[in-house]
């Protein structure tokens, strides 16, 4: 049911995880794909694999906090492929610390990276979008944009607005035939939840026996999460927008 032939596509956070996961199975159902991302041996990498596969690629590396990265980022699926058809916002950065603990530095860090990303990117991606009569844009939220979660409160602050921010475009882009949705994973292994696990001085271990109490026993795997993106990119989602999606086993139903 799900082509996405002849359809161009930016995915951020592309050298690993979900990111990654997405970006190729986007390339293996037909889209042109600009991989993003600030570790240039990890995109080239999956660049790569992609081309290998028989698919279409590029990598540009990007810092997605900085406008002009972002520019060249649109820039490059423009002239690369002709425009963009799907943006999938997910980079994303987390800081273990309470509002007491936190630094300015890792608070603005954390916000940069995983809100104003999305403002950087979609305000260049949108006029081409338009120009081709629509387009999807997902943005990567959290568990921790729906509900809080303990001793990272500059991420759940900066999904909060992730997830709201998705409605917002959703509803200004509405008209142009633009459809914006908001992904929601739980844990899900991938090298943020190994990282998350060493913040915290523990091992992913942890993580995986706390799931088995959830409703679908088990985290989350980056391929979970693509096929989700991989429907709302698609036109089977013609009718899906300004939607929050949890993609965690019902961990937050
Ligand atoms: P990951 O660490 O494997 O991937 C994140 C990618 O983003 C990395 O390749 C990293 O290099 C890249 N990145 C970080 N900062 C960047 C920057 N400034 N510019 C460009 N690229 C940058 O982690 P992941 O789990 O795949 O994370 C993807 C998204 O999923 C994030 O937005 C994260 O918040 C969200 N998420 C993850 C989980 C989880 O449990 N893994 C749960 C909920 C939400």
């Amino acid at each position: 049911m799900i082509s996405l032939a002849g359809k161009r596509a930016v995915v951020t956070g592309a050298a690993s995880g979900i990111g990654r996961a997405t970006a190729e199975l986007l390339a293996e159902l037909g889209a042109a794909v600009v991989l993003a991302d600030v570790d240039e041996a990890g995109g080239a990498e999956a660049e790569q694999t992609v081309i290998a596969a028989g698919g279409r690629a590029v990598f540009v590396r990007c810092d997605v906090s900085d406008a002009a990265d972002c520019e060249r980022v649109i820039a490059t699926a423009r002239d690369a492929f002709g425009g963009v058809d799907v943006l999938f916002n997910n980079a994303g950065i987390i800081r273990r610390s309470t509002v007491c603990g936190i630094t300015e530095d890792d608070w603005d860090r954390v916000m940069a990276v995983n809100v104003k990303s999305i403002m950087l990117l979609s305000r260049r991606a949108i006029p081409l979008m338009r120009a081709a009569g629509g387009g999807s844009i997902i943005n990567t939220g959290s568990g921790w944009g729906i509900k809080g979660g303990a001793d990272a409160v500059s991420y759940c602050a900066s999904k909060g607005a992730v997830v709201n921010m998705s409605r917002a475009m959703a509803i200004d882009h509405g008209p142009d035939n633009i459809r914006v949705n908001c992904v929601c994973p739980g844990d899900t292994a991938t090298g943020m939840l190994v990282e998350e696990a060493r913040q915290l001085g523990g091992s992913l271990e942890a993580f995986y026996e706390e799931a088995a109490d959830r409703p679908l026993g088990r985290i989350g795997t980056p391929g979970d999460i693509a096929r989700t993106v991989a429907f709302l990119a698609s036109d089977a989602a013609s009718f899906v927008s300004g939607a929050v999606i949890a993609v965690d086993g019902a961990g937050t139903a």
